[in-house]
């Protein structure tokens, strides 16, 4: 018990203060509330956790409702791919809405305001608005037109929706009050006219609610107890509160709305505008590049949906903002795979190994265990021959006592397979080492039980049979950005701090297992990273995507602390 009420996050102390109250626990029902004018990104997976967490904590209904009142942006193949996100992460919504599902109803209302004298028809223009609208130490002046009959604006408002007005030229305003110290209130535009088709309501409509007139009362409709939205919507409560005193059946769950900080990752942009940029431009391959902070990219790039809950769940939700560093994103990750995946070897950077007295033409086939964190996972079986790549790195002619690789006299253990000696090498005309001749103890192979297999050498190295191995597209990933912070710098544009060399693409020979691997099927390379099988993989080319390395930045920070 005292588990639960210390993990308790300052919005889930709401809700139980508000059950404390006299909230009954059914009552509470949540909803997550995206704009499908793009993909969803890594600070929409926090909002995600927070609404189905608090979902799942109550067992309450939690609400998957499309924010769509802006046909110029909104798209179906958004709604489509954030629902397969959504669904991805692991999370089950109670009902599908959208807003527009009330546009009838909002409509309604809206007559209903202007009816009672609390809604008004403006012509004006826009800048002529937005001089009268006063600044936040000096109050607003009334617009001409504030004063009109109700008939009037019933009239003009009603020729608004039939379409009998350009775009911008009318617009309905709450009437509320142009004195306000909330500048929100200085009577908010509810309606304007947008000759557009929305992806769902088609041509029905011409004039499009505005967010705080719409989600107010979705919210309402929906009968959701607890709107949970980021910290830009503070100043927004009092208009939501306002909208929602002008509809409220005392009778029904009054929502209320409350606030929590936004998410931003480090080298990264959290916007859907930004990212769509992104997009438009070319900078990427859509949005679910694997350098994107979508969850589709993330995908893509190898990460699973533990992962991302993870990092959601470590980070927590605040009341402040603050960068959190795309390395503690990557740590989660890297935990996850260690326990999941299989290890495999692939070579990224060859260098030709000889074993000369290994007898030519002859192969054999090594058992290795799949992992050492799950024996489930059980057991393949992998080729050794004559010929073998090695990762160029992994040998020198020369070297200090540190370097537990393979140096000429130096004996290492190939992983799964025999202690070998490097014996000589062979150089190109600009004295590059093209390939190293080595020997083997052929008594040593690991899990043979002779007193040679038991032998201790200090190194280790991965290796593929060349003869067996298969080539395979690997794409190395680095961050998009340089900045730490790229769209927050006064004098610069976040696409001035783009990393020109985020992608790197080369050929490296991966062992004959993986040739039917999946799309999506994750593996750690030995001594090399996790990497992904990537849906651009077709029956003649694999290709991985490399999620992340195996070094542990974020946990050595954390130690040092
Ligand atoms: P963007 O600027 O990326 O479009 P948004 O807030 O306009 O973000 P919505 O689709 O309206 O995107 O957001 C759906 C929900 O997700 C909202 O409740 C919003 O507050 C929340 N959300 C969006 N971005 C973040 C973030 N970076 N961190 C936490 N929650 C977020
Ligand atoms: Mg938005």
């Amino acid at each position: 018990m005292e588990e639960t009420t210390k993990s308790l996050n300052f919005i889930e102390q709401i809700v139980e203060e508000d059950l404390q109250k006299g909230y009954s626990k059914d009552e509470l029902r949540f909803r997550f509330p995206p704009e499908p004018n793009g993909y969803l990104h890594i600070g929409h997976a926090s909002s995600i956790c927070l609404n189905f967490g608090l979902g799942l904590r109550y067992d309450a209904p939690v609400n998957l409702r499309f924010d769509d009142t802006n046909p110029a942006k909104e798209e179906q193949a958004f709604v489509d791919a954030i629902k397969r996100d959504v669904e991805w992460l692991g999370f089950k919504w109670d009902t599908e809405r959208y807003a527009s599902d009330y546009f009838q109803q909002l409509y309604d209302w809206a007559v209903e305001l202007i009816k009672k004298g609390k809604a008004y028809v403006d012509n004006q223009s826009s800048e002529e608005m937005a001089r009268q609208k006063g600044t936040p130490t000096e109050p607003g002046t009334a617009s001409p037109n504030r004063e009109r009959s109700v008939e009037e604006n019933l009239a003009l408002f009603e020729a608004m929706k039939n379409g009998e007005f350009e775009e911008g030229s009318h617009v309905l305003r709450a009437k509320i009050d142009m004195g306000s110290s909330n500048m929100l209130m200085r009577d908010p535009i509810m309606y304007r006219i947008l000759h557009k088709a929305h992806h769902r309501t088609n041509t029905d409509w011409c004039i499009y609610p505005m967010y705080d007139w719409t989600h107010g009362e979705s919210d309402y409709i929906e009968q959701v107890s607890h709107s949970f939205c980021t910290l830009e919507f503070a100043m927004h409560r009092e208009l939501y509160d306002w909208f929602l005193d002008q509809v409220y059946d005392v009778n029904k769950t009054r929502p209320k709305q409350r606030e929590f900080a936004r998410r931003n990752l480090s080298h990264t942009v959290v916007s859907k505008r930004k990212l769509a940029q992104l997009v438009e431009q070319n900078v990427v391959n859509g949005w679910d590049d694997p350098r994107m902070p979508t969850i589709s990219g993330l995908r893509r790039r190898g990460y699973t949906p533990e992962s991302i809950r993870n990092f959601a769940d470590t980070i927590g939700i605040a009341k402040r903002e603050n960068l959190i560093d795309v390395s503690l994103l990557e740590f989660h990750v890297r935990e996850h795979l260690n326990k999941i995946t299989p290890r495999v070897m692939g070579v990224l950077d060859p260098l030709k190994l000889v074993i000369t007295n290994y007898p030519e033409g002859e192969e054999e086939w090594l058992e290795a265990e799949n992992s050492p964190e799950d024996e489930a996972l059980g057991y393949r079986e992998i080729p050794f021959s004559r010929e073998l790549y090695i990762e160029k790195d992994d040998f020198k002619e020369e070297a200090n006592k540190k370097f537990f690789r393979l140096k000429l006299g130096g004996e290492v253990r190939l992983k799964n397979g025999y202690i070998i000696k490097a014996e000589s090498c062979t150089k190109d005309t600009d004295g590059n080492i093209i390939e190293v001749q080595c020997t083997y103890d052929p008594k040593s192979r690991s899990g043979s039980g002779t007193p040679e297999s038991l032998r201790r050498v200090k190194g280790t190295l991965h290796w593929v049979s060349i003869k067996h191995a298969i080539p395979a597209k690997i794409r190395l990933y680095d961050r998009l950005f340089l900045d730490e912070s790229p769209d927050t710098h006064k004098d610069k544009d976040f696409m001035e701090f783009i990393n020109p060399n985020s992608l790197e693409v080369i050929t490296g020979y991966v062992e004959p297992s993986l040739k039917d691997a999946k799309v999506e099927e994750r593996f750690q390379f030995q001594r090399m990273g996790y990497f992904c099988v990537d849906p651009d993989t077709t029956s003649d080319t694999l290709v991985f995507n490399k999620t992340v390395g195996l070094r542990d930045s974020w946990a050595k920070i954390q130690q040092k602390n």
